[in-house]
């Protein structure tokens, strides 16, 4: 077994973009994979922490180890030449806003449809994050990382068909739900190769600049949530004056139109500016996020009788 120098660190606070919640019990900051191996040895039921954006931690704390993949090997970024096109192979742990500022300088294109959308590079892959301009999963060409199971995990690449990228959904991750008998879960993604056409670095600023744009207007960026708390649901039944049957819907629009916006519990509240967020305040608890999500849902079954899903993983 490789020798590290690697510390778990005790009792530390988890940054997500929340801003409330309780510690990690352990914490782990692995730089190479033979260190995120020997993770998976100390505790297989490990935690991967992204950049927390998608994140709420409930306030007792995580007992399991938490790993968080923004250093070392995870943090790197390399570009090979693939004719019209670049395979830009980034760690885990890069932040999707550098990568696509770094891209979009380079005259390559296929990431600026995300900008504005906080994320480490596993957790945008393992999330399919994406919105009204595009998803992760269109220009992603393989995934490589651990998968839980063996003695420090076994280490596999998929490609892009493989990974089953769907509706902030893939077939891959921890904590997303299991997809069909056969499906890949319980991956750590480590890597994630992308395939970005060369183009106009002008253009590509431009379109950027026009998506964060978009982004700012509509959503409460400067208050403290993790974006988005629901999935849009897809309806089983005809909503009268508002869609048929087997369409997807807007969740903050039910929710608006359910007269959630600006309901309170403690210091979390429904976002007047968007309906599917939720802010909070300093003060904070989980418990009132997940309160309030219990009310929101709850309200949105009686009006609508929709089931709303959280698209925010709780831990
Ligand atoms: C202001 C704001 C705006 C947002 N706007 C959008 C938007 O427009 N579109 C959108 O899709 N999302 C949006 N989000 C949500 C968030 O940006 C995305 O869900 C993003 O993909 C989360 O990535 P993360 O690295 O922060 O993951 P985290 O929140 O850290 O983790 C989320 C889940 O991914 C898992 N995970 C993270 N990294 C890995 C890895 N390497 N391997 C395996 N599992 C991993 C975690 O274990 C956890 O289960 C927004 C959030 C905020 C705060």
């Amino acid at each position: 077994m490789p020798t590290t120098t690697m510390d778990i660190l005790r009792d530390q606070p988890l940054s997500t973009w929340f801003g409330v919640g309780g510690r990690a019990k352990r914490l782990a900051k692995p730089a190479t994979l033979d260190e995120l191996r020997e993770c998976l040895r100390l505790d297989p039921r490990l935690r991967i922490l992204g950049d927390g954006a998608n994140l709420l931690v409930r306030d007792e704390g995580v007992e399991e180890l938490v790993v968080s993949l923004a250093q070392g090997e995870f943090a790197q970024v390399s570009v090979a030449d693939a004719g019209a096109h670049a395979i830009v192979s980034a760690g885990a742990g890069v932040k999707l806003p550098q990568l696509i500022n770094d891209c979009v300088k380079q005259g390559l294109a296929g990431l600026e449809v995300l900008g504005g959308i906080p994320a480490s590079v596993g957790g945008a892959a393992v999330m399919n994050a994406g919105g009204a301009f595009g998803e992760t999963g269109a220009v992603v060409h393989a995934v490589h990382g651990l998968l839980r199971e063996g003695d420090g995990g076994t280490p596999r690449t998929f490609t892009k068909v493989q990974c089953h990228f769907g509706y902030r959904h893939t077939l891959l991750g921890i904590d997303t739900p299991r997809g069909p008998a056969g499906a890949v879960k319980d991956f750590i993604i480590t890597r994630v190769d992308f395939r970005l056409k060369k183009g106009d670095p002008a253009a590509l600023r431009k379109r950027l600049l026009e998506v964060m744009e978009y982004k700012k207007k509509s959503q409460p960026l400067a208050e403290n949530s993790a974006g988005c708390v629901f999935k849009n649901p897809t309806l089983t039944d005809e909503l009268p004056g508002i869609a048929v049957a087997g369409r997807t819907v807007s969740a903050g629009m039910l929710i608006d139109k359910a007269g959630c916006k600006g309901m309170k519990v403690g210091g979390a509240e429904v976002s007047s500016v968007h309906g599917n967020f939720i802010t909070t305040k300093p003060y904070a608890k989980a418990a009132d996020v997940i309160e309030l999500i219990a009310q929101v849902r709850a309200k949105v079954q009686a009006t609508f009788a929709v089931e709303l899903q959280t698209e925010v993983v709780i831990w």
